[in-house]
Formats: C-alpha cells, structure tokens, sequence
C-alpha cells in the first residue's frame, strides 16, 4: 500500500474473494517527508475505518532512492516499483503469506505491465505468489469511496521528480 486512496478499491475486491487480506505500507521515497507523513496518517485512518490489519515499513530512504536513479531520471519508475515490490514479496514470505499483490495496479498513471512483470519476477525470486488483477477498473469507486472517508488524496505520484514536473507543469514522459 503507497497510500489510503489507492489501497480501497484493492482491498475490496480482495476481501470480496474472501481472501484474509493483511496490508504492508512501503512508500520510501515521497518528497517531501510532510507529504510522505500525510500518506502514511491516511492509510492509518483507513486501516481503522475498515479493521484491515497492516504492517507499517516506515522507512525514509530518500537518498537512497536518489542515489540509484539521478543518473537516469526517466527510468526512476522501473526502480521504484521493483523497490517496492521486492520488500512487500520479501515482507510476504517472513510473515508466513501464501501470495501478495500492490495497490500500483490501481493506478491508471503507472506502467500497468511494468508492474506486473516486476512483480511476477519477484514471486520468483522469493517463491512467493503475485495475486495479480487489473485494478484500474475501480478507478472512478476509489475515488468516490476515499472522498466519502475524508482520507487525503496526493496531488502528485510522490517522488521529488514527480513534484517538480506536478509543479512545473512538466507532463509525465
Ligand atoms: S514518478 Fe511515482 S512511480 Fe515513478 S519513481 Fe516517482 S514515485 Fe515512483
């Protein structure tokens, strides 16, 4: 989970396929860290709302992030989701979970099959299994349900990149 907003429409369909569903919040690399905070309080507030159990990996590793993509900016998104994919495919097999999934493939701004491939290749790496699904058919319920719980909603995907071209007026290549 990068967020409240995101997770809904995930968390639904998942919970309606009776899959016991447990949440694992990764989202290192938001700028700037008031940001990154508002995201984290809103999947807290979520979390509360639906008695939804989760696994908080507050971690901060900006530099990090910066580090393994100044280089070469317009690719930063391929390592940002395999970041993310690998500590929640790694997170799944130590807490004892038969598969685990990401609420990227919610967003209609990702790279759909991007994700998918990254996360297939991490079920592999780690012997876990990747519930995919296209979630992006939930886009306009996810919204109306994340307005109807007040929770905050970004304005920006959530890297410092990503805020400069939001801001700049830059569109995304
Ligand atoms: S634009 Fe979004 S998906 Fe791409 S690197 Fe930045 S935060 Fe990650």
């Amino acid at each position: 989970m990068c967020c409240g907003p995101c997770a809904i429409y995930p968390l639904k369909k998942m919970l309606e396929e009776r899959i016991e569903v447990c949440g694992f919040f990764y989202n290192p690399n938001i700028h700037p860290y008031t940001e990154y905070r508002k995201r984290l309080d809103a999947v807290k507030i979520l979390a509360d709302k639906m008695e939804l159990r989760v696994i908080y990996c507050d971690e901060y590793s900006m530099e990090e992030f910066i580090r393994n993509t100044i280089d070469n900016v317009s690719t930063r998104c391929g390592y940002c989701y395999t970041s993310r994919l690998e500590a929640t495919a790694r997170a799944a097999v130590e807490n004892g979970f038969d598969l685990f999934s990401s609420s990227l493939l919610y967003s209609k701004y990702q790279d759909h099959e991007l994700i998918k491939h990254i996360g297939l290749r991490m079920a592999n790496k780690f012997g876990a299994h990747f519930y995919y699904s296209d979630f992006r058919i939930g886009w306009k319920e996810g919204i109306k349900e994340s307005k109807e719980m007040s929770l905050y909603r970004q304005k920006y995907c959530g890297c410092i990149y990503s805020e400069k071209e939001r801001y700049l007026g830059i569109k995304a290549g």
